[in-house]
């Protein structure tokens, strides 16, 4: 989604490539580099001078890290000034100590409340066995109602709704009666939006809030409005008090600038990222995970050194030595895809293992976050037996784990069938066996 910033800010790093050593002037340069690309790319002006004075400042105070060359230097502190703009951690959803959770949501026409609402409901439903409900408040379009019906009857979740000549206010009073009465667990508020904002919505959401009391007021932002994304945070904001955002339309080609501003201009947090229409396209917005899309950090040497510095060096021992006696169990799977997981994407990451990059094979591996959540999901529906004793999981075990953890079936037989296979072929490779693996991996 960032190509253009991606490639501004790799040609800005690269100058630093061949120097043996970085000089201020050349440090100069590159931030200038960076500083055009931010600015290009639609991030708030006061939000680059800070990061390039905070880059600066962490440059000249670095101490040379035994074997990075200064590209990579600055390559890392680049992303961590990125991370940390973005917010460092990801920050759950706001939690009511008793039921429900009442969540609003906030934003300009079209930026995607009602979509996300949907998403966000079936990923409760999905991941927590969730009963939420959804209130259509939106009357100044008819179709918005009937879109969250349909929304509602597609991932099978209720819509309170009384059309559209009823106020707003009340319709949220009642909804939230009926949530009561069905003993949800989760309701959505799918508010009205303007294009522009105005001081009749900015009133009637204002209401709304005192009315709900809720729990989260999810402002939802079109990452492609660029600059006006910033704006339109800052306003709601000011005026409502958001406590979070969800950035919209991250599939699309947007130039980066809301993703990189909003944090630092409203200092709430980005919770959730949308990236495409389909209901399953929400994701746990991750800082870290963010900043290397941005820097597109396939780079071979910045994995190596983000490798040595996240795995734990005795666990992977231990780890290869249960791979050789072949008691590799989910216990391990999980750390393992935990630490796989602080490194970056999965696919930059396999393309590392040697013989992998130049296997016509196995160049269309495509392991994403989500695969490997889906996965843990099955893991941690696991009891303990079962992940230290993987054979025990026979097929009515099967069942209660796909149910367990929201994933057909097939998925279940699959990753388990996999899990061996890798468990298999690791224990050959362990023992030195590698001409299995070629035939493996060829095949
Ligand atoms: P609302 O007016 O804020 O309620 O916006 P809607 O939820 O109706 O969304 C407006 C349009 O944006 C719809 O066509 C959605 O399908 C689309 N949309 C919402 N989120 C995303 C997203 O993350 N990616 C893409 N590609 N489209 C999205
Ligand atoms: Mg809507």
């Amino acid at each position: 989604a960032f190509e253009g910033l991606t490639e501004r800010l790799q040609s800005a790093l690269s100058g630093l490539r061949r120097k043996g050593k970085v000089t201020d002037a050349d440090l100069r340069d590159t931030m200038r580099e960076i500083r055009m690309a931010l600015l290009e790319a639609d991030v708030d002006y006061t939000v680059v001078k800070k990061f390039v004075r905070e880059v600066r400042e962490k440059a000249a105070g670095q101490k040379v890290l035994e074997g990075l060359n200064p590209e990579q230097q600055i390559v890392k502190i680049v992303n961590e000034e990125l991370t940390m703009m973005m917010g460092d951690e990801a920050v759950p959803l706001n939690q009511s100590k008793k039921i429900p959770t009442i969540i609003m949501m906030v934003g300009l026409q079209g930026a995607g409340k009602t979509t996300t609402a949907g998403k966000l409901a079936l990923k409760l439903k999905q991941e927590q066995n969730a009963r939420p409900l959804m209130i259509a408040a939106d009357i100044y379009r008819p179709a918005a109602i009937d879109q969250l019906e349909t929304l509602g009857q597609q991932i099978d979740v209720p819509v309170f709704a009384m059309g559209t000549d009823v106020d707003p206010r009340e319709i949220v009073q009642k909804g939230l009666a009926k949530a009561d009465e069905l003993k949800a667990d989760y309701v959505f508020i799918d508010a009205a939006g303007r294009l522009q904002i105005d001081e009749a919505l900015m009133q009637e959401l204002a209401d709304i809030k005192k009315i709900a009391a809720p729990d989260e007021i999810l402002l939802v932002v079109d990452a492609m409005t660029g600059q006006n994304a910033t704006e339109t945070a800052q306003g709601f904001n000011d005026r409502l008090g958001i406590t979070g955002v969800v950035l919209t339309k991250l599939d699309g080609d947007t130039r980066g600038g809301a993703a990189l501003s909003i944090r630092e201009v409203t200092q709430k947090p980005i919770k959730f990222v949308g990236q495409g229409e389909k209901m399953t396209d929400l994701d746990v917005f991750y800082p870290e995970r963010m900043a290397s899309r941005i820097l597109g950090m396939g780079d071979l040497m910045t994995l190596i050194e983000k490798a040595q510095k996240d795995v734990d060096e005795k666990k992977a021992a231990e780890q290869a030595e249960k791979m050789r006696q072949n008691t590799f169990d989910f216990n391990d799977f999980i750390d393992q895809m935990d630490q796989v997981q602080n490194m970056g994407p999965m696919e930059d990451l396999l393309k590392m293992i040697p013989g992998v990059a130049n296997n016509p094979a196995l160049q269309n591996i495509q392991m994403d976050d989500k695969q490997m959540d889906h996965m843990r999901a099955i893991v941690l529906s696991m009891t303990p037996a079962e992940r230290e004793d993987p054979d025990l999981i026979n097929p009515s075990r099967r069942r209660r784990l796909a149910a367990g953890a929201g994933r057909p079936i097939v998925e279940v037989n699959r990753m388990i069938k996999q899990f061996n296979q890798m468990k298999s072929m690791m224990s050959k490779v362990m023992n030195g066996n590698t001409g299995q693996m070629e035939q493996m991996m060829s095949a």
